[in-house]
């Protein structure tokens, strides 16, 4: 089987090394960069639920702590391999730099279908992991989260199986924890909402309103649906959504309340006009805002896509290919290291709020999610658009990295 995990390694790090070689870094930071500071790869025995053991394997790479203790979710997948995990980890040292976080960046994961286990099974695979990690990780070293196929329930466990390890509290060590366990409030919507600051922050430098601008949205999970509700509540049309069975399209803005109670009844958000993945993301709106998967933009629809803005609020949701022929097409493209780097802000917060054991409201968090997201924008975008007689212009995702590389590099000694 291909290794899809190596592939987006090299392209994490040919990103990397590009932006290094334009800002005239060295050789050797160039290797610094590329190189994790920390591997750990392990193998993890449990017993399943007829009495045999079973073996998994598992890592946690941390791959840069200038900024800060290592920062970045745990994934449960059956593709996951150890060159993801690296991928991810470097992608994160990225996301925190640009979001302006007091963090490096880390990741770790299991390769399992965690789908095939009963909860018993998934409670002691979550709790061998940080068996095997507990050494390594802690509020001031490397602070976990949840990520792809993990929840806030398993983050309690590991919180309490760490908490068990250690012999005290330590509920910074892990962020997206339910709220009961010192969770912050505002973490569900977070990713959505940081998007939607993203892309009003956009509008103002571009003289445009949200009034009446159309948007069509990929995705109707967590990130898909907030950023929905919340575009739906600040004014956006939303015109079309999207999830993994199929979509609808409304040119008076999609009734997501009815959406949602289909999706719960029926399995399909699907009511009136219904449109398929591949129409959504070739509609003619003012932006396109893919909340679903990686490479869905890719060689095979770019030529077709009509929105003059795309907002990157899945994970690498457009392929490199896609990336520049959009982008040389003179599309704006908010790259997913800014557009979806609320979530991680909002852990941020979460972290704050447990070293401190004060914790804010509701509005407390939504306004200091704001604050920060508008300023991680207006870095990236005045790198984007120096003043006329400076640099040339830049498109978002170029300037993101020259930025994170910078705000790296200039605190390792
Ligand atoms: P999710 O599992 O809650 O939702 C994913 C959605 O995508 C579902 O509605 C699913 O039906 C839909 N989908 C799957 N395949 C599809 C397809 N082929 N076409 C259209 N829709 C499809 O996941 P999420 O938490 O919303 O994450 C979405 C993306 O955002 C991922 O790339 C994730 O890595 C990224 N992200 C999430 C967060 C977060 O806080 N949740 C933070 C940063 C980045």
């Amino acid at each position: 089987m291909e290794n899809q995990g190596k592939k987006m390694l090299e392209s994490a790090q040919a990103l990397i090394i590009k932006t290094a070689e334009k800002i005239q870094l060295d050789h050797e930071m160039i290797k610094r960069l590329i190189e994790p500071e920390f591997a750990h790869e392990f193998a993890l025995t449990i017993t399943m639920d007829n009495g045999n053991k079973k073996v998994f394997k598992g890592w946690r790479i941390q791959h840069n702590s200038a900024l800060g203790p290592y920062k970045g979710g745990i994934r449960f997948h059956k593709d996951t391999v150890r060159e993801e995990v690296q991928a991810l980890g470097t992608l994160m040292s990225i996301k925190c730099a640009v979001a302006g976080l007091p963090y490096g960046g880390g990741k770790g994961g299991i390769m399992v279908d965690p789908k095939t286990l009963s909860k018993a099974e998934l409670e002691r695979l979550s709790r061998a992991f940080i068996g095997r990690i507990a050494h390594v990780i802690g509020e001031n070293i490397d602070i976990p989260a949840p990520d792809v196929n993990t929840t806030p329930e398993i983050m309690s466990w590991m919180l309490d199986e760490y908490q068990k390890v250690i012999g005290r509290k330590s509920p910074a060590t892990f962020t997206g924890k339910p709220v009961s366990m010192g969770g912050s409030l505002g973490r569900t919507e977070a990713t959505g909402r940081g998007g939607l600051f993203v892309l009003l922050s956009l509008l103002t430098k571009l003289k445009k309103k949200a009034k009446g601008t159309t948007v069509a949205v990929q995705g109707f999970g967590n990130v898909g649906y907030y950023f929905a509700r919340l575009a739906t509540e600040a004014g956006f049309k939303v015109v079309a959504i999207s999830d993994s069975r199929s979509g609808v399209y409304d040119k008076n803005g999609v009734d997501l309340d009815r959406a949602l109670k289909n999706k719960k009844e029926k399995g399909t958000v699907s009511y009136g006009k219904t449109i398929s993945n591949e129409e959504l993301l070739e509609l003619d709106v003012d932006v396109l805002v893919p909340a679903a998967l990686e490479n869905m933009v890719n060689d095979k629809n770019m030529a077709k896509i009509k929105a003059g803005i795309i907002v990157e609020m899945a994970n690498g949701p457009l392929t490199a290919d896609a990336y520049e022929y959009l982008s040389k097409k003179g599309k704006i493209i908010v790259p997913d290291v800014l557009a979806n780097s609320g979530g991680v802000t909002v852990s941020y917060l979460e972290w704050v709020q447990g070293k401190a054991g004060y914790f804010w409201s509701e509005k407390e968090v939504n306004d200091k999610l704001k604050i920060m997201m508008e300023k991680a924008f207006e870095a990236i975008w005045k790198k984007s658009n120096p003043p006329a007689g400076g640099e040339k212009k830049m498109p978002l995702k170029q300037a993101a990295f020259e930025v994170a590389l910078e705000r790296i590099t200039s605190a390792m000694v």
